[in-house]
């Protein structure tokens, strides 16, 4: 079997090597690559000839990235929410650890695309060891993410040592791992990985699968080993125009993620990233998918369509409006097939009896 490393190692950088692209277009994606990195690995290179443009479309440059002036380069504002290098505390118990600057494969739709890949992202020694020194000074920290790039093209020896590094700080309740290679490049997922992951529980995964065609042997085989060892796995998926902004793309991938073992976790907004314009998609695009979704399958493949809020604001989790009135007697609101149901709204007094006295229809718990 051909090793991870070597598939790494062969993956195209340079857009000339692309097959079956004319010229012009080769000299526009070579414009946009200097900007923006390609990084096309084999693997990632049969699904896109075999699935088509869902899958190349995530993975060759458009020359509109670099066209984009809407957006903005650090739609997070991470830069400012960052103490020490490459970490980020945004919100009062976890921190976000940038570990790897490097992907195995590079997303054109990347938040980060302002740094991965490129040498804005400078992962060291001195800044793992910066990052490490700011989690264990900070007792608040109870959970620790680490992502990049990507913490998984790190070599095993050298993830575990950051692991064990978090594991000796006693207030790190739990680790979570953010990696798309189960779906980008899952030969990196050998059963030396996961038996080395499996020694730093309570330790999660989140990974990224955007369409269902990426749902292949490989990628299924790669969380089972993940599954096997214990390892909880979850999946963020973002809606991206013209690739999966469709209710049954959508219903379709997170119907296979359960079946692999994968729980749908959040379907994200696209960010406001520059360079990211064209693969936008209205609001009103998610709230549909999600009406579609919920109900209509189980709530396991249902996640939260969430919005990370410009500026740092953290994620907003937007779900279709079902409530048509709540006062103090009932909530009246609407199901999945919008048959209009109610509830007796209980009283803030329990001993008053007070919820016995909602009135005779809002005690009616069916929908008519
Ligand atoms: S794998 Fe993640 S960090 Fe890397 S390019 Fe894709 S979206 Fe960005």
């Amino acid at each position: 079997m051909i090793s991870w490393q070597k598939l790494l190692g062969d993956s195209i950088s340079d857009p000339a090597e692309l097959p079956e692209l004319p010229r012009e277009t080769v000299e526009e994606i070579e414009e946009v690559a200097r900007v923006y990195p390609m990084r096309i690995n084999p693997y990632y290179l049969r699904l896109m000839r075999q699935a088509g443009p869902a899958i190349s479309r995530q993975a060759v440059p458009d020359i509109r990235e670099i066209r984009d002036d809407t957006g903005m380069a650090d739609p997070l504002d991470e830069e400012n929410l960052s103490p020490a290098p490459n970490l980020v505390h945004k919100y009062p118990d976890r921190v976000l650890f940038l570990v790897s600057g490097q992907c195995a494969m590079y997303c054109r739709f990347c938040t980060r695309k302002r740094k991965v890949g490129r040498p804005e992202m400078a992962v060291s020694d001195s800044t793992i060891r910066a990052g490490l020194d700011y989690i264990e000074k900070n007792r608040q920290v109870r959970e620790v993410l680490l992502s990049g790039g990507d913490p998984l093209l790190l070599g095993d020896r050298y993830l575990e040592k950051i692991l064990r590094s978090l594991r000796r700080i006693p207030h790190v309740e739990v680790i979570r791992i953010g990696t798309r290679v189960p779906c980008t490049l899952p030969q990196r997922v050998t059963a030396g990985l996961a038996a080395m992951l499996r020694k730093y529980h309570p330790l999660y995964i989140n990974t990224h699968f955007n369409h269902p065609a990426e749902i292949t042997p490989e990628a299924s085989g790669a969380c089972a080993i993940l599954a096997d060892a214990g390892i909880p796995l979850g999946c963020q998926t973002v809606l991206l125009r013209g690739i999966n902004d469709d209710k049954e793309i959508i219903r379709d991938l997170m119907c296979r993620l359960v079946r692999i073992r994968v729980k749908p976790y959040y379907l994200f907004q696209a960010d406001l990233a520059r360079g990211t314009d064209h693969f936008r998609t209205p609001i009103d695009t998610g709230l549909a998918i999600m009406r579609h979704l919920i109900g209509r399958t189980s709530g396991l493949a249902v996640p939260t369509f969430a919005v990370d809020a410009p500026g740092g604001g953290g994620k907003i989790p937007l779900t279709p409006e079902y409530i048509r009135s709540l006062d103090e007697q009932s909530l009246r609101f609407t199901n999945y097939q919008g048959l209009p149901c109610s509830y007796p709204n209980p009283s803030k007094t329990p001993e008053t009896g007070a919820a016995t006295d909602a009135p005779e229809e809002g005690r009616r718990l069916g929908c008519s």
